[in-house]
């Protein structure tokens, strides 16, 4: 057996197993697809939770090009996998592969789960979910009772994490976006999910702004949790989102990214004494969740947490 945290697959290797031979074993029945993939912590940490779970299938990890999705996804059907995670630049266009939706993923218009079952592929979203999880878990509150401003809003990631706020009828939302029609967009879809439970004040419980330091400081001053859904961070040479005298002791701070595991944002809400996390606990949870689609079992969260810090070099709060 390769080592399946270190292996990338392609879909030569794939069309191979669905003739029978190749490098992908055949107790391989998940994995991870994307483009690039070589950096994903998915195999380290589901193999683990299916390890304890006592299965013997074992995840791997797949790059696959964009104009390939649907082929991969015959060829993985074809070839016995039981399921398979998306990622960049899968998602969305996963939504017309498959032959169900569940309700999360169709309200997201994202799928980053797909489970095989006969001749139906099902499309799931554990995203959102993930995060209602880490939040709960590294900080002991709930989601729907924070007043919460989202950094990337019109992103994939921004887009998931404003839409669950919405279903969980979060009290106040702010979405920031460079492009700010994008968080528009995504502010329509808010505000009809919002709708009739919400509306009874005078404010708007969904305010758009674009970044710039005033327009956040009046924004932040009425928001408990600051989401990260930005790429920027993800290099040392990101200017800041929000400047480090805006953060007070009284933000949470989550940042999506978790490469690096401290980005500027978290070590700003750390010097200001707010608390603050990465999006390790979020990769946990959302992938905990894609286990307990595929095998209709509790994940055991804290064996996943374990390999998923071993493999990433970093503790998973
Ligand atoms: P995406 O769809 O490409 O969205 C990128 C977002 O970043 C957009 O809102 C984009 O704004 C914004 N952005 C990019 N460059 C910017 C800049 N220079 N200034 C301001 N905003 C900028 O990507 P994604 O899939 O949502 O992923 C976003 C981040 O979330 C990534 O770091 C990813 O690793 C992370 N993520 C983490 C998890 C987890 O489990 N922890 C899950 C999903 C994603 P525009 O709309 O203006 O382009």
């Amino acid at each position: 057996m390769p080592d399946l945290q270190q292996t990338t697959f392609t879909l030569d290797d794939l069309r191979a197993r669905a003739e029978g031979r190749g490098p992908i074993p055949p107790e391989v029945g998940f994995a991870v697809l994307g483009s690039p993939v070589e950096h994903s912590l998915s195999p380290a940490m589901q193999n683990a939770g299916l390890s304890a779970l006592g299965l013997e299938t074992r995840y791997g990890k797949i790059d696959c090009p964009p104009e390939k999705l649907r082929e991969a996804v015959d060829l993985a059907r074809a070839s016995g996998f039981t399921g398979l995670n998306l990622t960049i630049p899968h998602k969305f266009e996963a939504l017309k592969i498959c032959t169900e939706l569940d309700d999360t993923a169709r309200l997201l218009g994202a799928v980053n789960t797909l489970l095989f079952d006969g001749s139906r592929t099902v499309g799931f979203n554990t995203d959102g979910q993930g995060l209602v999880r880490a939040i709960r878990d590294v900080f002991s509150m709930d989601l729907r009772d924070q007043r919460v401003m989202i950094l990337g809003a019109g992103g994939g990631a921004g887009t998931a994490a404003t839409l669950q706020c919405a279903l969980e009828k979060c009290p106040r939302l702010v979405l920031v976006n460079r492009t700010v029609e994008k968080a528009h967009d995504v502010a329509a879809k808010a505000k009809a999910l919002l709708h009739s439970d919400r509306l009874e004040g005078p404010d708007d419980p969904v305010t758009v702004i674009a970044f710039g330091e005033n327009s956040l400081r009046d924004q932040l001053s009425r928001i408990d949790l600051v989401i990260n859904a930005t790429s920027l961070g993800m290099k040392r040479s990101d200017p800041r989102l929000v400047p480090a005298e805006l953060i007070t002791p009284d933000l949470t701070v989550f940042d999506m990214i978790y490469r690096p595991a401290v980005t500027r944002l978290l070590e700003d809400a750390q010097a200001a004494g707010a608390r603050a996390t990465n999006g390790l606990s979020m990769l946990l949870h959302q992938g905990a969740l894609s286990l307990e689609i595929w095998t209709d079992r509790s994940a055991p969260v804290d064996a996943m947490r374990e390999a998923l810090a071993k493999a990433g070099g970093a503790k998973v709060p």
